[in-house]
C-alpha cells in the first residue's frame, strides 16, 4: 500500500479518498501522528476536513527529530493553501506535546493553530478513544497559546 502524495494517508493512488472529496471544508487541515489516528476521527464523522499524517511523533530520546516526519510537507501546505485553522491532534503525551509545541511555533505565522482538548488520561492511545470522546474533543479545541 502507497501513501497519498498529500496528505500521506495510507493510499493506493497518489492522491487519497479524502483529498479528493470536494465536499470537505478546504480551510482546515487536522495533524495527526498515524493513519490510524485519522481513521479514528473519521468514525466521530463530525470532522469534515482535511488531515496531514506525521507519521509519527518527535522523540528526541528514540532519535525521531522533525526531519523524519512530514513536517516540511505540512509547512508547505499550509503556506501554499488557503487554510483558515490547522488543528493539532496528537496524543497526550511527552512526545504528542512536544511535537504540538514545535508545530504551532511553525505554524502561527500562516494560520490559527488549535488543539483538541482530551477528556483522555495522559499518555492515552487516540485510536483508541471512542466516538463521543472524540467528538467532545474536536469540539472543545482551544488555541494554542
Ligand atoms: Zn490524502
Amino acid at each position: 500500500m502507497g501513501q497519498c502524495q498529500t496528505c500521506f494517508h495510507f493510499s493506493a493512488d497518489p492522491l487519497c479518498e479524502i483529498c479528493r472529496d470536494q465536499k470537505r471544508n478546504q480551510g482546515l487541515l487536522c495533524v495527526v501522528a498515524d493513519s490510524r489516528d485519522l481513521l479514528a476521527l473519521e468514525r466521530t464523522r463530525e470532522y469534515r476536513g482535511f488531515y496531514h499524517v506525521l507519521g509519527g511523533l518527535i522523540s528526541p530520546m528514540d532519535g525521531i527529530g522533525p526531519e523524519v516526519l512530514q513536517i516540511s510537507s505540512l509547512v508547505q501546505r499550509v503556506d501554499h493553501d488557503d487554510i483558515s485553522e490547522v488543528i493539532l491532534a496528537l496524543t497526550p503525551s511527552v512526545e504528542g506535546d512536544t511535537t504540538s509545541l514545535y508545530l504551532a511555533r511553525l505554524l502561527k505565522p500562516f494560520t490559527k493553530v488549535t488543539r483538541i482538548a482530551y477528556g483522555l488520561p495522559v499518555g492515552s492511545e487516540l485510536e483508541y478513544a471512542d466516538e463521543v470522546t472524540l467528538t467532545r474533543a474536536l469540539e472543545g479545541r482551544r488555541a494554542m497559546e
